[in-house]
């Protein structure tokens, strides 16, 4: 399938649904493209996975923001690389830097440069600990075994809304039984 076909199918898929992310964030390596950048030389041309390119016009298009969090400790090499394939300039935010947190203090980053709550991000990660951590913190995580693509996209929004599903609920069942307690209170109050 062509980039173009790729992006058409992704913003039918990404039509499908009611709520979305305002921010999607994804790693690097094994997730955008299919090698570590540090064992790379910044000459080499690199590819990314087949459905990347689409799936990020796609995501552009839909007025969505875009942001990396790598933990690569070669910042220098990912940055070349970005540019080379031409979508430097398409991600909000950038934190690629090696850490000893599973990408929390990366998203704690992103947080404080975009202002957008961790319950509106999805990310896509290739590392199961990342996804844990990152899944702790509010934010619908997605493991990839084989880079982002279709299938991950739409399993993507589907947990975005099955996660914004379950948290109306709580408010709902929340306010439910604080509207309850406050009229029982005022009861006694009258007495
Ligand atoms: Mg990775």
């Amino acid at each position: 399938m062509g980039d173009e076909k790729v992006k058409e199918e992704a913003m039918r898929m990404i039509g499908m649904f009611q709520v979305l992310p305002r921010l999607v964030v994804f790693d690097l390596d094994y997730t955008l493209w299919p090698f570590y950048c540090e064992c790379r030389s910044k000459r080499e041309m690199p590819s990314m996975y087949p459905h990347v390119k689409g799936i990020i016009a796609a995501l552009k298009d839909k007025g969505i923001d875009l942001a990396i969090a790598s933990r690569s400790p070669t910042a220098d090499i990912a940055n070349a690389f970005l540019d080379k394939l031409n979508i430097k300039s398409v991600f909000v935010a950038k934190e690629i830097f090696s850490s000893w947190t599973h990408k929390t203090d990366h998203f704690q980053r992103i947080h404080s440069r975009t202002g957008i709550p961790f319950n509106s991000m999805l990310f896509f990660d290739d590392e199961d600990r990342n996804i844990q951590a990152v899944s702790k913190m509010g934010v619908t995580s997605i493991y990839v075994g084989d880079g982002v693509n279709l299938g991950a996209l739409r399993q993507g929004l589907t947990e975005f809304t099955e996660n914004q599903n379950a948290s109306e609920k709580n408010k709902q069942r929340w306010l439910k039984k604080y509207s309850q307690n406050s009229s029982s209170s005022e009861k006694k109050d009258l007495k």
